[in-house]
This record gives C-alpha cells, sequence and structure tokens, in this order.
C-alpha cells in the first residue's frame, strides 16, 4: 500500500511541475514519518527515498540510529531551545526557525561541534493565532538578525499554510512566501541564501508547486492516517 501511496505522490508532483513549466529535479520531497514506525519508514526508504521529516525531538532521536547513515532528517515541527543540543550534527535541515533565541541556540551548538547547521525561518503566513512563525511582516528583520551568527546559515523560507476545504483557497498565501522569498533573494544578504522554499503538505503540494516550493512535506499522503490516539 504504501508504495502506492509513494508512487500516486510523485505522479502528482510531476503533473504540478509540468503544469508549471518546472523541473521534477527541482522539487524535493520530503516524506513526513512523524507517529509512524520504522517498518514503515524502512519500507519507503527501500523505495528510494532519503529525506524524511519529523517533528518532535525526542522521536526523531530515536528513529535516527535504527535507520540507514544516508538518511537526511529534517526537523520540521516546534523546537525548544533545551532540546536544540540533541539534533546538531545530525540533522540535514532545520526548518522551524522563527526566533533570534533559537537561532541562538543553535549557533552556540554548533559553533561547540565545530559545524555550521543550515536552517529555514519558518513564518506564519496566515497570521494565525495558533500556528508557529514568525509573523510576514517581522521576517527580514529577523532574518537580518539571525545572519550575523556564523553558527547557523539561513538557506530559505517554510511555512504550514493554514487547513483550507479547497487547496486553491492557499495560493495567495503560497505567492506571498515567494514573493518574500524573492525579495530576500535580492537582497544578497551576507550568510543568506534562499534556496529553499519548504511549503505544500499532502492537501495542498500541487498549488505550493504551482507557486513555488521546491520542498513539499508529505506525511498522510504517503503514510496514511495518524493515529494520536496511543
Ligand atoms: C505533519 C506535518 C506535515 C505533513 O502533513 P500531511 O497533511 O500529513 O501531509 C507537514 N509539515 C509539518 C510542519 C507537519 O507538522
Amino acid at each position: 500500500m504504501l508504495e502506492e501511496n509513494l508512487k500516486t505522490i510523485h505522479k502528482r508532483i510531476e503533473d504540478a511541475c509540468k503544469k508549471a513549466n518546472r523541473d521534477v529535479n527541482d522539487v524535493t520531497l520530503i516524506c513526513v514519518s512523524k507517529t509512524k514506525p520504522l517498518s514503515d519508514i524502512k519500507e519507503i526508504y527501500d523505495l528510494g527515498e532519503r529525506d524524511f521529516g519529523e517533528n518532535k525531538v525526542q522521536e526523531l532521536t530515536k528513529k535516527m540510529p535504527e535507520m540507514p547513515e544516508d538518511t537526511k532528517w529534517h526537523m520540521i515541527g516546534h523546537l525548544q531551545r533545551n532540546k536544540v543540543k540533541y539534533l546538531i550534527n545530525h540533522v540535514k535541515l532545520i526548518h522551524s526557525v522563527d526566533s533570534y533565541r533559537l537561532a541562538e541556540e543553535i549557533n552556540i551548538q554548533s559553533k561547540k561541534k565545530g559545524i555550521v547547521t543550515p536552517i529555514l525561518i519558518e513564518v506564519n503566513i496566515g497570521n494565525e493565532d495558533s500556528k508557529y512563525g514568525v509573523k510576514y511582516e517581522e521576517t527580514k528583520t529577523l532574518i537580518s538578525e539571525i545572519s550575523t551568527l556564523d553558527g547557523v546559515t539561513v538557506q530559505g523560507l517554510m511555512t504550514v499554510a493554514p487547513y483550507v476545504e479547497k487547496n486553491e483557497e492557499n495560493r495567495p498565501l503560497f505567492r506571498k512566501m515567494y514573493d518574500l522569498f524573492i525579495d530576500i533573494k535580492n537582497e544578497n544578504i551576507d550568510n543568506v541564501n534562499m534556496n529553499v522554499l519548504s511549503m505544500g503538505m499532502t492537501n495542498d503540494f500541487e498549488i505550493a508547486i504551482e507557486e513555488g516550493a521546491t520542498m513539499v512535506r508529505v506525511g498522510t499522503g504517503i503514510f496514511g492516517a495518524r493515529d494520536y490516539s496511543k
């Protein structure tokens, strides 16, 4: 079943790229494996996927040693400063940086290990009270502050769009994210690269791709519905 799901997602990504006249290689699929057992993750790995997303540090660090070394882990959930140290040097990318204080802690822990950690800035593009992320209006200021830290490198932006009935409803928000992304890219800030635009989930990733996403984060579409009752 997982194989069929994965094939369907890749076909949908291809179709969206075709529609938008984009190269399919410019869109990376992050398989969001939160709450899912290792057996499922290994099955998807064996089908050729390497990028996996988790939203909890504890779950991520538990799964990490059980997977092959070339697995690329993405931290996509809200991150507390006291847990940063467990991630540094283990994750490919932290998608969810939304404050200077968090970036500062990532900076400190990275320097201890002599590395530079790639991060994305999470933007609360729908301006929802229930969501993490920096306010749209404050994004540029936050990025210029973080750019002074040499143990982190900003690689782009991430957003979790609002839940909507019709995926088209999120198009204007994805477009706003893309415009912000290009705007910041054009400022050529030292130590800031705008290479990654992480947006789009199971319900709306095609729209996100049409509007310029370079990473889509798909959970349910690959692994099936999540069970939080356990
Ligand atoms: C759970 C989650 C996803 C995946 O959501 P689906 O709707 O299951 O595809 C993507 N991004 C973040 C930040 C998540 O927490």
